[in-house]
């Protein structure tokens, strides 16, 4: 770790917070609760999504409650180094499942240089799966949250999401196959995330 940078000194070392969970969770709205907290603090913040994430037009991390804050874009974790200034105390990261596996090293390398890093993604697939590099990255942190949804059947917690086919919202209808955006998903509790009959 490194106590300077650019010929600042850093309270040493950093950490790693992760948001986690399926849609509809809060993610981003944790995101930019803890962004709002550390601005107010007179922390240096940058905040990055993924160029892939067009839920907001692009240019800004969103909430599904309609929050916003302007955000820087990145393509990839290498370019997300780029975005730090010296001033950077704390860098948000939101949309990380977007970013790959070499999203680790990259965070890993922030934090090793005295900065906060927040993550927030998806840790699970549509189909239930572990989705990379979120528990990873869990794996690693100082401080998980995982946050949950509620259930679109029976208002449960929901830990998982599924895909819908267009133009229902059937239980009985979730899809394996990529259909559309946002609208096409919804959470579910562990009983509804598997259609049976
Ligand atoms: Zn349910």
């Amino acid at each position: 770790m490194n106590d300077h940078d650019g010929g600042r000194v850093r309270p040493a070392p950093g950490r790693v917070e992760v948001v986690a969970g399926p849609m509809f969770a809060g993610k981003s709205e944790e995101l930019l609760r803890r962004v709002r907290r550390a601005r107010l603090a007179g922390q240096g913040v940058v905040v990055v999504n993924h160029a892939l994430d067009v839920r907001s037009g692009g240019g800004q991390v969103a909430s599904h409650s309609g929050l916003a804050i302007p955000s820087a874009t990145a393509t990839d974790a290498e370019q997300i180094r780029a975005l730090v200034t010296p001033g950077t105390d704390l860098v948000a990261i939101d949309e990380a499942q977007f970013f790959g596996a070499g999203l680790v090293d990259a965070v890993l390398a922030l934090a090793d240089d005295g900065l906060t890093v927040v993550v927030a993604g998806l840790c699970i697939t549509f189909d239930g799966q572990p989705f990379e590099p979120l528990p990873a990255l869990m794996a690693v942190a100082e401080t998980v949250v995982k946050l949950t949804a509620v259930c679109a059947v029976c208002g449960r917690d929901a830990a998982y999401h599924v895909r819908l086919a267009p133009g229902t919202a059937d239980a009985r209808t979730a899809v394996a196959a990529h259909v559309g955006g946002a609208e096409s998903y919804q959470a579910r509790c562990r009983a509804h995330r598997i259609t049976r009959r």
